[in-house]
């Protein structure tokens, strides 16, 4: 048989545990509801960026769209490499730098 005293020890921690879990499982929730709501205002207020439209990218810049860059080390129009675009990395668009990529202010 149990001792009464050690029962309602364990009938405590575990209140007290199952508490704990409850507290932190409830702020969890309340902190991502907090961030969805601040998240949602923000958007509400921000205007759409005008560089790029709200997308948060727009056409590279350097390779205008063409993933690769001609770059010749000699400035020889005879010598001209197709490079890949450094700045977009052949991604053909690149992260707005006006709004960084979140498409609003
Ligand atoms: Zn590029
Ligand atoms: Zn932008």
């Amino acid at each position: 048989m149990i001792p009464k005293s050690l029962q309602v020890l364990g009938t405590s921690a575990t209140i007290i545990f199952g508490g704990f879990v409850t507290l932190n499982f409830a702020s969890t929730i309340t902190i991502g509801a907090l961030r969805a709501v601040t998240e949602a205002k923000r958007k509400k207020v921000a205007a759409p960026c005008g560089s790029c439209k709200g997308k948060g990218f727009y056409k590279c810049k350097l390779c205008k769209g063409n993933a690769t860059i001609k770059w010749s080390p000699l400035y020889d129009p005879i010598f001209i490499n197709p490079c890949l675009c450094p700045t977009c990395d052949g991604n053909r668009v690149q992260r707005c730098l006006n709004c960084l990529g979140k498409g609003f202010y």
